[in-house]
């Protein structure tokens, strides 16, 4: 394949918890391709979000490599994190964490000013996402006036707003109903692929899991 853009090797993560340990990640390899589209696919409590969250840097606490765009993230301290996380990642969770207090537009445009884009391109940049999932009139609506379809769509077109290598998304359409959750998949799908990130996406659905390139499945710390 092409030069990964995820490349996870001996990934181990445990907690301890009243004297217990819970060995949650017992050596996870994995390696994703530019632009390949994987499920992570495993049961509620199997270490799905753990492993999303040791991708996305935002906790320290496990062993092992994990190299994002070629960069050997894992070692890196949190200066360093920060710049991956803002120059090659993407996130979509679960609940959208919109920022209330902003506008659909504005939700999409502040990730791109952080990156150093200028308010212009990012705004039509905004606009463009936006309208390519279908809100086109739905810039100026705050998260609270929109239905849990679109902000999840916003949520997506923010994770794609600074072009990431690679999106992570947990469980992205698990708070949705079923025939919602499968237009905001599809639409996430469609437009990921457009773009040419590549992504990682928890869920424990394996009808949702079908939709994408490859399925790998997390049972007792591993993937298979
Ligand atoms: P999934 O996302 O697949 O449902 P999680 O990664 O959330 O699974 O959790 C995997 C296991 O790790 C669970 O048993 C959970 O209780 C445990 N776990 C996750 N985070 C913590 C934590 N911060 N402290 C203690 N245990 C945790
Ligand atoms: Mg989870």
């Amino acid at each position: 394949m092409n030069s990964p853009v995820l490349e996870i090797a001996g990934l181990a993560r445990s907690f301890t918890q009243g004297g217990q340990t819970i060995h949650v990640l017992r050596g996870v390899e994995l390696a994703i391709a530019p632009g390949e589209i994987v499920a992570l696919l495993g049961p509620s409590g199997s270490g799905k979000s753990t492993l999303l969250q040791a991708v996305g840097l935002l906790e320290g606490g496990f062993e092992g490599s994990i190299r994002i765009a070629g960069t050997e993230a894992a070692r890196l301290d949190a200066h360093g994190r920060t710049a991956v996380r803002r120059d090659a990642l993407g996130f979509v969770y679960q609940f959208h964490h919109l920022l209330p207090d902003f506008d659909a537009s504005e939700n999409v445009v502040l990730p791109q000013l952080i990156h150093g884009t200028e308010r212009t391109p990012a705004e039509a940049r905004a606009t463009t996402l936006l309208t390519a999932l279908g809100l086109g009139h739905r810039l100026t609506h705050r998260p609270s006036q929109l239905s849990g379809g679109e902000q999840q769509r916003v949520a997506v077109a923010r994770a794609l707003a600074n072009r990431p290598a690679l999106v992570l998304a947990d469980e992205p359409t698990g708070n949705l109903d079923e025939a919602t959750a499968d237009v905001v998949l599809a639409e996430f799908l469609r437009l990921v692929r457009e773009e040419g990130s590549a992504a990682l996406v928890a869920t424990h659905n394996e009808r949702i899991a079908g939709k994408m390139d490859r399925v790998v499945r997390l049972h007792e710390g591993v993937l298979a």
